[in-house]
């Protein structure tokens, strides 16, 4: 097993935890389906993701529930020329500014869908 892996498997039973959350607050009987929603800067695989997360859930009212994974970009500008950059690279390559990062390391359940 990969560090990676562990990553994944830590986010995936935050998922869970917070899936079961809901869950009670609503009596709900089964979980049939999960959408979250992740900054890209957690580094996570959504394949992996899905495996732990199916991992994690069995045995419980969200076994068998599906899991949809929205990565959301975080943004990176130069905080001097305003240059948008995909990923964090220090400093500005066209002015030497100092870089902004905002988002990138969310992580919330947008939906859960289940039977009550
Ligand atoms: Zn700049």
């Amino acid at each position: 097993m990969s560090l990676d892996f562990v990553h994944e498997m830590s986010f995936a039973s935050a998922i869970l935890d917070a899936v079961m959350k809901v869950a009670r607050e609503n009596n709900a009987k089964r979980v049939k389906s999960v959408h979250v929603v992740i900054g890209n800067l957690l580094m996570l695989n959504p394949e992996q993701l899905k495996f732990c997360y199916d991992v994690v859930t069995k045995g419980t009212i969200a076994e068998n529930s599906k899991l949809e994974i929205e990565v959301v970009k975080a943004k990176i500008e130069c905080t001097n020329c305003g240059k948008v950059f995909d990923e964090y690279v220090g400093i500005c390559d066209e002015c030497g500014g100092i870089l902004k990062v905002e988002g990138g390391k969310e992580m919330f359940l947008k939906k859960v869908e289940m039977e009550v």
